[in-house]
């Protein structure tokens, strides 16, 4: 349910309001706008003898609502407007598309630290690299652990980009967080409940992958174990899925983008690097994504994909990075926007 107040509602009012959502064995969720405040209520309804429409005598309130979607703090009939994330200094999901760039893993200093200072010259606002990598194979290489989050920080005091890297388990998120301004959730993981929950515990953004099987409302679901355990920072990341398309390494919903940006107030990244697998599909659809309407992108760069460790053969080398974004900023002009 969302409970609208009346413009001229007090504080003590919205208190009064919140404390009743709670008594009545709910989460409030308060959201202050220019005119209004509007408060949403949930929680599982079910069993309970007290129904939320009763909040509508109380002093100050306009009308109770129901949230017909079944997400309700990512839906953008809780919040009509945009929500803003901020990591660092940047903002994402406002005006300006936030690019996020760099390696797929952390491998050493020269490749971290190299490749950092490539994108951020090609206007990279956000660098991303793994520390912990989630990988198919157990006998591959997993990540250099806090060493590579080390380099990470290490990297962000060279260049000032702030820095996003994925958790894996919910035992490294204090290390994570010390290091990083950004926490990923990988794909593997979008329906990892109880990994959800900590870091909705948390005050950190949180960047969340699209799983490669997940609908888009088990996608926004997946959003809402986030929010609703009081973390309001979250990201969206589409990045492909699995179909019978054997063409590609998944393929890359771009109508995910303008459905997102219909149902959800959350910002929409795309990531054309793991929708695709291969590095020349890489700008095309990242243009696309733009156009479609993503508030941002991921691509992973690296100084040498050939020497890669892992997915180098969808890494982009700094230079096709770099005519990446002259085109994207050339698309992105075209529909309103700037990068
Ligand atoms: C990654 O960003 O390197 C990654 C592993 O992505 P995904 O979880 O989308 O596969
Ligand atoms: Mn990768």
């Amino acid at each position: 349910m969302i409970v609208v107040m009346k413009s001229e509602a007090t504080d003590e009012q919205i208190e009064k309001v919140v404390s009743t959502i709670k008594e009545l064995g709910y989460k409030a969720h308060v959201i202050k706008g220019v005119l209004r405040t509007v408060i949403g209520a949930v929680g599982d309804e079910r069993g309970k003898p007290h129904h939320l429409e009763s909040l509508s005598i109380l002093e100050g309130v306009e009308k109770v609502v129901p949230i017909l979607q079944p997400y309700k703090l990512a839906s953008r009939e809780f919040k009509p407007d945009n929500t803003i994330v901020k990591v660092g200094n940047v903002e994402i999901g406002g005006n300006k598309i936030v690019v996020m760039a760099g390696p797929c893993s952390v491998e050493n200093e020269e490749q971290i630290i190299e490749t950092a200072i490539a994108v951020k010259n090609a206007g990279a606002s956000i660098l991303r690299g793994g520390a912990y990598k989630p990988r198919t194979s157990p006998y591959t290489f997993q990540g250099l652990g806090e060493e590579g989050l080390k380099l990470l920080a290490k990297a962000r005091q060279i260049t000032g980009l702030p820095v996003v890297t994925e958790i894996l388990d919910p035992h490294d998120l204090d290390v994570i967080a010390e290091y990083s301004d950004m926490l990923q959730i990988g794909a593997r993981n979008a329906q990892n409940y109880a990994l959800l929950k900590h870091v909705g515990r948390c005050n950190k953004p949180v960047l969340l992958k699209r799983g490669m099987a997940t609908t888009i409302t088990e996608f926004l679901m997946a959003a809402e174990y986030i929010l609703s355990e009081g973390n309001p920072n979250v990201v969206l990341c589409e990045r492909g899925i699995r179909t019978f398309e054997t063409a590609t390494r998944n393929t890359f919903d771009l109508n995910a983008i303008p459905v997102l940006k219909e149902k959800t107030h959350l910002p929409v990244l795309a990531d054309p690097s793991h929708g695709t697998g291969y590095w020349q599909y890489v700008t095309p659809m990242a243009l696309a994504a733009i156009a479609a309407g993503a508030d941002g992108l991921l691509i992973e760069v690296h100084y040498k994909p050939e020497i890669a460790v892992s997915d180098g053969g969808q890494s982009l080398k700094p230079s096709k990075f770099a005519a990446l974004m002259e085109k994207a900023r050339a698309v992105a002009k075209a529909v309103g926007r700037e990068i």
